[in-house]
């Protein structure tokens, strides 16, 4: 059964967004962040996709996440490290934990059966990580990368290269590690941030966190279909609360996306949906699944009729006041995932 809401996905964009990031990614490999089920776009084709591309290295939250793709036979690497319960079940080869403390150290020593593993150093966000002191403590583990996570590379800040000139520091201390720095927005401060391998994740989806993502392109586009059509006459209210007053007879279409599905009540009176390039202003308030727009401009759009919602991800955070992150990662379960290119 095909369901009332689509996300429509564009292969090429994520392609041409990941060899973007590749090339800005300078000589090292650049892999990607398919975290929260690839960003709410469906990690298991994202990683396929990307796979098919090129790319090797992968980097999920936790073992659940890992599981839902490790018959791929890729690289796998869980940021949040193993939890005592993940050390009592068993684990696929191909995943390694990115060992965050001296406890996950510990757990890793006695029961990671000598496989690899990535470490995590904090050089100054103070989420999660060893201290860069600590890297001694690492001796006869099999470390494939050590990483650490820059705080605010989305701004020009003198953190970025404090935390850059810490991590680069570390060099050669672990001899045949790899090292990994940068996220999207990382990638673009410059070569000197790429080190051996990137992580990449929002800019992959069409989010575009720097001025030098200009060229990344848009790959989620929701869409939704036509309830009812109907004619509100001029003075009566639309909506909860009654937020909007038809200002002439006017032809209104109720949408079935609401903010249930991640559309957000802040599309309230903002948002836009579009039918071959036309654009239908959202008005009233944003239900929990559904949503009214003015059709005026389109005498022959009816029940059952598909629309789009504008949601670029960089102009739709302005607009919304939403980040770039909560846009896509919010949108929900009721949508089919369709691909093309
Ligand atoms: C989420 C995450 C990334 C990807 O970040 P983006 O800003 O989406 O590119 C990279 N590294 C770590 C440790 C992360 O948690």
């Amino acid at each position: 059964m095909t369901a009332p809401l689509r996300l429509r996905l564009s292969h090429d964009a994520l392609i041409s967004n990941w060899k973007l990031l590749t090339k800005l990614s300078g000589s090292a490999a650049c892999g990607a962040a398919v975290k929260a089920n690839g960003y709410g776009l469906g990690a298991r084709e994202v990683v396929k996709r990307l796979a098919v591309a090129g790319c090797r290295d992968f980097f999920v939250a936790n073992w659940a996440e890992a599981r839902a793709i490790a018959d791929l036979g890729l690289s796998v690497s869980v940021l949040h490290g193993v939890r005592k319960e993940d050390m009592a079940v068993e684990r696929p080869p191909n995943v390694r934990p990115v060992l965050n403390s001296q406890a996950q150290i510990g757990l890793w020593r006695v029961g990671g059966e000598g496989r690899a593993c990535d470490v995590m150093v904090d050089t100054g966000m103070n989420r999660l990580g060893i201290a860069p002191g600590e890297i001694g403590s690492l001796d006869g583990l099999e470390v494939d990368t050590v990483m650490s996570h820059l705080a605010s590379a989305d701004e020009d800040v003198a953190l970025n290269r404090r935390q850059r000139d810490v991590f680069a520091a570390l060099a050669g201390m672990r001899p045949g590690a790899r090292m990994s720095l940068a996220n999207s927005a990382g990638i673009a401060l410059g070569a000197d941030y790429a080190f051996d391998v990137t992580r990449p994740g929002i800019a992959l989806y069409g989010g575009r966190p720097r001025a030098e993502h200009a060229e990344i392109r848009q790959v989620v586009t929701p869409e939704a279909q036509i309830i009812q059509r109907r004619t509100v006459p001029a003075g009566e209210i639309v909506g909860y609360n009654g937020t909007f007053t038809a200002p002439r007879d006017m032809e209104v279409a109720i949408l079935n996306i609401g903010y249930a599905d991640g559309y957000l009540r802040c599309f309230s009176g903002r948002g836009t949906a579009r039918v071959d390039g036309v654009a239908m202003p959202v008005i009233g308030r944003v239900s929990m699944d559904m949503v009214a727009i003015d059709v005026d401009a389109m005498p022959g759009l009816g029940e059952g009729d598909w629309v789009s919602l504008d949601y670029a991800l960089p102009e739709t955070a302005a607009l919304s006041g939403l980040s770039q992150y909560e846009l896509i990662t919010g949108l929900g379960s009721r949508f089919d995932r369709v691909w093309s290119s």
